[in-house]
């Protein structure tokens, strides 16, 4: 075999792949990324429609309580101050999100911690003591009858396709309960989007390094696979191995835009969707985002969980037992035919990861 020409052969351009090739550049190796699509960023991809900076993927807050991370990014994009409250819509009601104070005063007309706390207490009594080996189970354990039934099991269903009682409990632990008046979903230290958008960070992280678009590696692999030492592959791990011990499954999503002649159509950035009969699961207003704005229309997405196949996007990996059992497989797999290949980011690890964990991951490995 002839002398590779790069280092690294990075597929993939989101922030995994952009993080680490940013890293490597920094650490004199020659890297190469290939990205299928047209455009670069993943699923950070947020480009204007309108005049207005669209979350082209859904929903992207930086969130994290990791100082060295928050100034990773920071040092290479101003960061614009940004809180995520989200509400939630259920029968024409509005509720404040993540479940606090002012959710259970709106629910019940409960307005101390301990009235609040009673009620709880008194609609999870009977789950408590169980072991919780499903997020049905495991919600109504953490807040009761009236959360579960009201804001997650409508919600869940529609997100993951499947009845809440056959979906692994890890899912819901992502959700904060708390007993202040504080609307701050996240909860960390520090939180906001890029200014410019993550285009921006995503440009520059990927500055100095050489990127070919529209380029499917799996697609076109004996073109590529030899011509870099190593390979950092951040798309799914089974289509990496032509799906050869069985697929594992994806949640898929459809966003619809429309164009509104009016300068606020929800008054938020996200207002989640909760009940089962309505077919989306949230809507975004995107130019909630920016704290100014001074235009006279608005865009918003409607955002729809739907089934995933091959010939859709694979946005949520479905972590049940028999799905991480496959992962399992294919690591092995990984280890013995391809020691070269490393898998890195959600779709290649198999993990709903937040960004600063991505980078976080994605840093050490550069340091590996
Ligand atoms: N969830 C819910 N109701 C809500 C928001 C979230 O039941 O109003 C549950 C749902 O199961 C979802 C999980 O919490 O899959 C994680 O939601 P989050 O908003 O953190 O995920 P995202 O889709 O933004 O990654």
């Amino acid at each position: 075999m002839a002398t590779p020409d790069y280092d690294w052969l990075i597929v993939g351009s989101g922030l995994f792949g952009s993080v680490f090739a940013h890293e490597m550049r920094k650490a004199g190796k020659k890297c190469l990324v290939l990205e299928k699509r047209s455009h670069l960023g993943g699923a950070l991809y947020s480009p204007e429609l309108h005049g207005i900076r669209v979350h082209r993927y859904g929903p992207h807050i930086f969130h994290t309580d990791d100082r060295e991370i928050w100034e990773y990014v920071e040092k290479l994009v101003p960061m614009e101050p940004f809180v995520n409250s989200p509400l939630a819509s259920y029968k024409d009601r509005i509720f404040n999100l993540p479940f606090n104070m002012n959710t259970f005063y709106q629910l019940w007309g409960v307005s101390t911690p301990e009235q609040a706390m009673a009620v709880i207490e008194e609609q999870r009594a009977e789950y408590k003591g169980v072991e919780a080996v499903n997020l049905e189970q495991r919600a109504l354990q953490i807040v009761g009858k009236d959360v579960f039934n009201i804001f997650i099991k409508g919600y869940t269903e529609k997100q993951w396709g499947r009845p809440a009682s056959e979906l692994p409990p890890q899912i819901i632990e992502r959700v904060p309960l708390r007993f202040t008046y504080d609307n701050n979903y996240y909860y960390h230290r520090y939180q906001g989007i890029p200014e410019g958008g993550y285009d921006r960070l995503i440009e520059t992280l990927l500055e100095g390094v050489q990127v070919t678009r529209n380029v499917d590696y799996l697609k076109e692999r004996s073109e590529w696979a030899d011509r870099a030492e190593r390979i950092l592959f951040t798309g799914p791990i089974d289509s990496f191995f032509d799906h050869c011990l069985g697929e594992l499954e994806y949640r898929s999503l459809r966003f619809e835009d429309e164009l509104m002649e009016k300068t606020s159509f929800q008054g938020n950035a996200v207002v989640n969707y909760t009940e089962k009969e309505i077919p989306f699961t949230r809507i975004i207003e995107h130019k909630h985002f920016k704290r100014e704005n001074d235009l006279d229309h608005t865009v918003i997405t409607r955002e729809y969980p739907q089934a995933w196949d091959r010939t859709r996007e694979p946005y949520y990996p479905v972590n049940d037992g028999k799905n991480n059992a496959l992962y399992r497989e294919y690591l092995l797999l990984a280890a013995t035919e391809s020691p070269n290949v490393t898998f890195g980011g959600r779709l290649g690890e198999y993990r709903y990861f937040d960004m600063d964990k991505t980078i976080e991951r994605a840093l050490r490995l550069s340091n590996d």
